[in-house]
């Protein structure tokens, strides 16, 4: 099944059954001073679940861009070495909002797997929460007996609060989930091992797709939970994971949501990428897969943030995009060889691979490309030199630790962010003194406070009508430590 058509299918069995389907709402958050990206489907209705506001229906579903490259939800560090961890993704959701509960959501949840998407029942574990004393929430006894109506108890799995209890933050709604898990091994290894040990455990092949979270708590500034007025349904389901495992693969890169972008990077380097399926491959050709899969996962968070509105820049949420594509372009110049920009000749295959479901790649085509264009011209212009003052850094560095001069040094002038030099660093098997480097850039705030008290903004407004006020990033910037 074409990606286009799992994503459609969704929308229209959850429309089928009385859902509203919106929009998306921009990757970029504008008026939320926790949260710099969209990380969730929820973040958008998250005040409705408080009970403020209405939504327009009390049944909503969508598909989501996500971004979790900071805060809360930080992936960056997994990706490209996994097949499953993405900086941007599409999450598909289905909410209730004071109209279903439990039973609803976990049937239909059942239903769309196995009998729209025809996911055999056996590949499928599911959990759920186990209670918690310390929080005076009970095992949810409910959503057990419902799943043991679908599915074998030797399949449902217990999980604790760290994965079971679905929270927003420090505060607000929050609830126990049921997640659903899709075993992707190979006939013969199923057998080996089963249950607990695979879920929520890291096997690679045994992926978490689908999260279905039950609100019905509010945790409170003292740290207690009250019961919320209503209950309400929040999920979240990864599509390009959902991809996968309608598409037969054990990569997400391995389905045609990424093909067509790696296809094109290989027509660019004259390079190959090997799929999952491939193994025993050498060290030089890991490496290359690596650096490719790391590119077309960040040319989409970057492509999607510039149509959303959010430059490039050296502050707040553009500097998050600033830091993801200079690591895209170090991980071309050194893995893949490419000493000219060409991550922005992705731009043209996303824009017209999503222009049915997010047009705002296709209309804003050329701005994003020259954006993006720029941004790696003017690296690649420093970076050369950059990585050979790092290379007589390491040199001459004694024991593993290189100095925090040094990586601001390379900040400063050479325009690298310090989590990139932190990774080129980590690679050599080095790494830096923080304390040092916050020094020097403490030094160079005062200096640069001296000579002129005003940001500069860096929102910009591309898309009239697809954004809702925005109150700056000023505010943003100053509480957001970026990391
Ligand atoms: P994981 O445990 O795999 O990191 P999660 O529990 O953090 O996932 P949730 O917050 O429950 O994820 O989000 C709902 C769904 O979104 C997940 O079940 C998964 O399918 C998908 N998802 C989460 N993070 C990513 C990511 N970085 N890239 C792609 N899909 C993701
Ligand atoms: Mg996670
Ligand atoms: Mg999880
Ligand atoms: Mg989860």
């Amino acid at each position: 099944m074409k990606s286009q058509d799992v994503r459609k299918q969704f929308l229209d069995f959850f429309k089928s059954n009385g859902h509203l389907i919106v929009p998306s709402a921009p990757i970029v958050l504008k008026d939320d001073p926790t949260l710099m990206f969209n990380n969730s489907g929820m973040a958008q209705f998250k005040e409705f679940f408080l009970g403020n506001g209405t939504p327009k229906s009390p049944r909503i579903a969508d598909t989501q861009k996500c971004l979790r490259v900071s805060g809360k939800h930080n992936d960056l560090e997994d990706v490209g070495f996994d097949t499953y961890h993405h900086t941007m993704f599409e999450m598909l959701g289905n909410w209730s909002f004071g109209d279903y509960f439990k039973k609803e959501a976990i049937n239909w949840a059942w239903q769309l797997l196995t009998e729209v998407y025809k996911i055999p029942k056996e590949n499928l574990y599911v959990s759920v929460f186990e209670g918690s004393k310390e929080d005076n929430v009970p095992f949810d006894q409910e959503a057990w007996d419902i799943w043991k109506t679908l599915i074998d108890e030797d399949r449902i799995i217990l999980g604790n609060k760290k994965d079971n209890f679905w929270e927003m933050g420090d505060q607000g709604p929050c609830g126990p989930c049921s997640e659903i898990h899709v075993d992707l091994r190979p006939e013969a290894e199923k057998a080996l091992v089963t249950g607990k040990s695979l879920v929520n455990n890291d096997h690679p092949q045994v992926v978490e797709i689908w999260n279905n979270v039950f609100m019905e708590f509010n945790r409170k500034a003292d740290g207690s939970l009250e019961k919320l007025p209503a209950q309400h349904v929040d999920t979240g389901m990864g599509f390009e994971r959902l991809c996968m495992a309608l598409q037969g693969k054990t990569s997400n890169y391995d389905t045609d949501v990424f093909t067509p972008l790696i296809e094109k990077v290989e027509q660019i380097t004259g390079l190959k990428y090997t799929s999952d399926e491939v193994k025993n491959i050498s060290e030089e050709q890991n490496k290359t897969n690596i650096a490719i899969r790391v590119i077309v996962d960040h040319v989409r968070a970057v492509a999607f943030a510039i149509a959303d509105g959010q430059l490039p820049s050296n502050t707040g949420a553009g500097y998050v995009i600033r830091r993801i594509l200079r690591r895209a372009i170090r991980y071309g110049f050194t893995f893949l060889n490419t000493k000219e920009p060409f991550i922005n000749k992705l731009v043209e295959v996303l824009a017209n691979q999503m222009e049915e479901f997010f047009p705002e790649i296709k209309s804003q085509q050329q701005l994003v490309t020259n954006v993006i264009r720029e941004e790696e011209a003017s690296f690649l212009r420093t970076l050369d030199q950059g990585l050979q003052l790092l290379e007589n850094v390491v040199t001459e560095t004694t024991g593993k630790e290189v100095s925090g001069a040094k990586v601001f040094e390379l900040y400063d002038t050479f325009g690298f962010p310090k989590d990139l030099t932190a990774l080129i660093l980590k690679e050599k098997g080095f790494s830096y003194n923080e304390a040092e480097f916050e020094v020097e850039l403490q030094k160079q705030k005062t200096r640069s406070r001296a000579a002129s008290e005003v940001s500069t903004e860096d929102w910009n407004v591309l898309i009239p009508g697809n954004v809702e006020t925005f109150v700056g990033y000023d505010k943003i910037e100053n509480e957001v430590k970026i990391t």
